[in-house]
C-alpha cells in the first residue's frame, strides 16, 4: 500500500532544483502533493507587475513539475484554511515548506504549524531562500548586525549553510487528481489595457530563464561588473532580481556558480567577490526585516518618525509618471513602467529625488515600487528605501543629497539611457541632455524640444530643494 502523501506548500520558491522542502518530500518516498496558494490578503501580496511575473513563473513551474510526474494544485484564499482542509481531503501525513522571514509571514507560518501539529500532521520547514538563516549570522557579542561590512565579512567567511541540491527529474505525484483552480482564471496578467506589453521583451520568468540569465551574466558582463554596474545604459548587471524574488533560483546556486566561474578562470576573484557582495545585501536586508517588525512602514532610526514630510500629490504624480523635468529621474521611472525593473543606480537617484527634493515620505515610493517592480521584494524594497532616506541601518546619511543633474552626467555621460526612455529629448546633445533648461533656445528648437510643452520644466529647483531638505533634517536632529 502506498504511504500517505506529503504536501509541499510553495511560496516564493518556484523551482525544482535546490528546493529543500520538495527534495525532502521526495526523499520520504511518499507521493508528493505540491500546492501553491494565492493569498491576496497576506502581507506583501504581489503587486501588479509581480502578478504578471507570478503568472508566467507558475506556468513554467507547473509544466516542469508535470514533466517530473506531479501536478501543481492551485488554490486561492487563506493558507490557514486551505492547507488543513487539503491535508484532510487527501489524507496527507505531513506538510513541508521552505521558511519565510518577514515577521508577518513568520507569525502566519507558526500559527499554521501549530494548527497542523495539533491535528496530527508532521510539519517540517527548511532553509532555502538565503545564504544563511538570520540567526546564524551574529555579532561577536550576539544579536544581529546593523552594519553591512562586518555582516558580509562574517557571512562570506562561513559561506552558505548548505550545498545546492541537484535538480529533480522525477517526483512521485498523487495517483488521483485533486481539484485545482485554473491559472488563467486568476487573471494575474493585465488586460485592457495590457500595460505589461513591454515586459515580455526583457524577461523570461521561470527556472530555466533564471539559469540562462545567470549563465549569460557570468560568461559576459560579470568580468567587468565592478566598473559597469553603475552605468544604466549598459546591460552590465545580472538582472537576476525577479528570479531571486520568486525563488526560481537560490542564492546558494548563485554563490556556487560564481565561485565555479572564478575557479575556472572565467572571471577574476575580485569580480566574483564584488558580485557576491551585492547578493549579500539581499541576505542583510532579510536580516533587518526578520529582526525589525514593521520595517516597511516605520523608520529604523526612530528620530525620523518626526521628520516634517510634505503632502504633495502633484509632485508624487509627476514622479510616478516620469514627468519631473529631471531627465535621469524620468528615464528611470519610465524604464520601471515599461519593463517592470529599474537600474540600481537610477533607483537610488529617483528615490533620493522623491525623498529629498520633494520631501515625500519614502513609504509612498516604496508602495509604488511594490506595485510596479517585477522584483518587488519585502526585504530589499524596504531596506533600500530606508537606506536612501537615511532612516535605515547602515544608511546613506540624509545630508548626502544626490544632484540629479550631476548624477546623470556622471553615470549616463553620453545620455544614451535618457534617450532610450525619454525619447522626446533624444535630439539634444549630451551637454544638455541632463539639464534641458540650460540649453540655448536654438539648441532646444533644433532638437524639437519646447519646455513646458513637449517635456516638463523641473517640478522644483534642485538648489532650493536641497536647502529645504537640510533645514527639515535639522528639525529632527534637534528633537
Ligand atoms: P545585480 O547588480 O546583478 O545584483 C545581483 C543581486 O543582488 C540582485 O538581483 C539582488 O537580489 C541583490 N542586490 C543587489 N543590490 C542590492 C541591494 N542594494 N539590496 C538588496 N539586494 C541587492 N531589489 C530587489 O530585489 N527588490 C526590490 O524591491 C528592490 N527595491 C529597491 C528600491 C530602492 C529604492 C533601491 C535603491 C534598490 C532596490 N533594490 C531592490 C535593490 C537593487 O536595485 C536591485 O536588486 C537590483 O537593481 C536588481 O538588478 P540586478 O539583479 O541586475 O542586480
Amino acid at each position: 500500500m502506498e504511504s500517505p502523501p506529503v504536501i509541499v506548500c510553495f511560496r516564493r520558491d518556484l523551482r525544482l532544483a535546490d528546493n529543500p522542502a520538495l527534495h525532502a518530500a521526495r526523499e520520504s518516498g511518499a507521493p508528493v502533493a505540491p500546492v501553491f496558494i494565492l493569498d491576496e490578503e497576506e502581507a506583501f501580496a504581489p503587486g501588479g507587475a509581480a502578478k504578471w511575473w507570478l503568472h508566467r513563473s507558475l506556468k513554467a513551474f507547473a509544466s516542469n513539475l508535470e514533466k517530473a510526474g506531479a501536478s501543481l494544485i492551485l488554490k486561492r484564499g487563506r493558507a490557514a484554511e486551505i492547507i488543513p482542509s487539503l491535508a484532510d481531503a487527501i489524507k496527507a501525513s505531513a506538510v513541508y515548506w521552505n521558511r519565510r522571514y518577514a515577521p508577518a509571514h513568520v507569525e502566519a507560518d507558526k500559527a499554521l504549524k501549530a494548527a497542523l501539529t495539533d491535528a496530527g500532521y508532521e510539519v517540517k520547514s527548511f532553509s532555502a531562500a538565503l545564504l544563511r538563516e538570520p540567526w546564524e549570522v551574529e555579532t561577536k557579542s550576539g544579536g544581529p548586525f546593523r552594519v553591512y561590512t562586518p555582516f558580509w565579512k562574517a557571512l562570506s567567511a562561513k559561506g552558505p549553510t548548505r550545498k545546492a541540491l541537484p535538480g529533480l527529474r522525477k517526483v512521485n505525484g498523487l495517483g488521483e487528481a485533486v481539484p485545482s483552480d485554473e491559472l488563467d482564471d486568476w487573471n494575474l496578467e493585465p488586460r485592457n489595457p495590457d500595460w505589461a506589453r513591454g515586459f515580455a521583451e526583457m524577461w523570461r520568468p521561470g527556472e530555466s530563464g533564471a539559469h540562462a540569465a545567470l549563465r549569460e551574466f557570468l560568461e559576459g558582463p560579470a568580468a567587468s561588473y565592478a566598473r559597469g554596474r553603475d552605468m544604466p545604459a549598459l546591460s552590465a548587471t545580472s538582472r537576476l532580481s525577479p528570479h531571486l524574488a520568486f525563488g526560481e533560483i537560490s542564492p546558494v546556486q548563485v554563490w556556487q556558480a560564481t565561485h565555479a566561474q572564478v575557479e575556472s578562470g572565467g572571471i577574476s576573484r575580485q569580480a566574483g567577490e564584488k558580485f557576491l557582495s551585492e547578493i549579500g545585501w539581499r541576505d542583510f536586508s532579510y536580516n533587518l526585516l526578520f529582526y525589525n517588525e514593521g520595517m516597511d512602514e516605520r523608520p529604523l532610526r526612530t528620530e525620523f518618525a518626526s521628520f516634517p514630510w510634505r503632502n504633495d500629490p502633484k509632485g508624487l504624480d509627476a514622479w510616478k509618471k516620469g514627468r519631473t523635468g529631471y531627465p535621469i529621474v524620468d528615464a528611470g521611472m519610465r524604464q520601471l513602467w515599461r519593463t517592470g525593473w529599474m537600474h540600481n543606480r537610477v533607483r537610488m537617484i529617483a528615490a533620493s529625488f522623491l525623498v529629498k527634493d520633494l520631501l515625500i515620505p519614502w513609504q509612498e515610493g516604496a508602495r509604488w515600487f511594490q506595485d510596479t517592480l517585477v522584483d518587488a521584494d519585502p526585504a530589499n524594497n524596504s531596506a533600500s528605501w530606508q537606506w536612501v532616506a537615511g532612516s535605515g541601518a547602515d544608511a546613506a546619511p540624509f545630508f548626502r543629497i544626490f544632484n540629479p543633474v550631476s548624477q546623470g552626467e556622471k553615470f549616463d555621460p553620453a545620455g544614451d539611457y535618457v534617450r532610450e526612455y525619454v525619447p522626446e529629448l533624444a535630439g539634444l546633445p549630451a551637454e544638455f541632455i541632463h539639464a534641458p533648461w540650460k540649453a540655448p533656445e536654438a539648441t532646444l528648437k533644433k532638437a524639437g524640444v519646447t519646455l513646458g510643452e513637449t517635456y516638463p520644466e523641473p517640478v522644483v529647483d534642485h538648489a532650493f530643494a536641497r536647502t529645504r531638505a537640510l533645514d527639515a533634517f535639522k528639525t529632527i536632529k534637534k528633537s
